[in-house]
């Protein structure tokens, strides 16, 4: 089927978008960037991080959910957006217990990154320091819980050879975590643990043997700011 274009504007520029795409895939399919954290590559959209909020109109809207409109107007870089987007960065940080100088992804972390790009300082929120496990007894994963940011990235991108989710959460609300699969942990290899460290867009699921496998001011966000 041919594919259909739809005109839209993002901060006065316009552009054609493919019907169906979601803000953010037209908006980087023309260089321009709405920062996100749960979203990743051909994985369907989570919205679960809120950072690619835009403005349509009055409304403010998750970019990564929704889907394109012909003759919409959206709003990305604006001052009102960037305290929003450096609130909810900062809201990510004080919720758990990130300590960056002590982590294997620190440099290749995209919160990290996001928190650079926003001028992030000192949070306008409390430090909530929760008391999270580090779980160490998998083969080939560390699960880091302290810097989980629940963007379900693992759930959906790490599956096993028959096609079934490896990672998945358990309990609700401040006590919410990730696990395994407890009834197929043969299904996390070394080569799922790599896809998993690599897919988390924190340090909260670190290959064993994997430390400093590239040094401090080599890492991804150290040669490339944005990636
Ligand atoms: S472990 Fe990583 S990829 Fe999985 S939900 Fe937490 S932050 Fe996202």
């Amino acid at each position: 089927m041919e594919q259909s274009y739809i005109q839209i504007t993002i901060d006065g520029r316009e552009i054609m978008a493919k019907e169906g795409q979601s803000i953010v895939e037209a908006a980087r399919d023309h260089g321009v960037v709405i920062p996100t954290l749960c979203d990743f590559k051909s994985l369907p959209p989570a919205g679960t991080c809120r950072v690619c909020m835009v403005q349509i109109g009055g409304r403010i809207v998750p970019g990564c959910t929704t889907p394109v409109s012909f003759g919409m107007v959206i709003l990305n870089d604006t001052d009102d957006l960037r305290n929003l987007r450096k609130g909810l960065i900062e809201m990510l940080f004080v919720e758990g217990n990130h300590m960056c100088p002590t982590c294997e992804k620190s440099g290749n972390c995209e919160l990290q990154n996001l928190a650079y790009q926003y001028g992030m300082l000192v949070p306008r929120f409390p430090f909530l320091f929760p008391h999270r496990k580090i779980e160490s007894h998998l083969p080939h994963l560390l699960i880091e819980h302290n810097r989980c940011i629940q963007c379900l990235r693992c759930v959906r991108g790490v599956k096993a050879k028959d096609g079934h989710e490896i990672f998945g959460f358990i309990q609700r609300g401040i006590n919410i975590r990730v696990t395994i699969d407890s009834t197929d942990p043969d299904a996390l290899t070394e080569e799922t643990a790599q896809k998993a460290m690599d897919i988390c867009p924190v340090g909260a699921l670190i290959k064993k043997k994997t430390g400093f496998k590239l040094p401090i001011g080599k890492r991804r966000y150290d040669v490339n700011g944005n990636g």
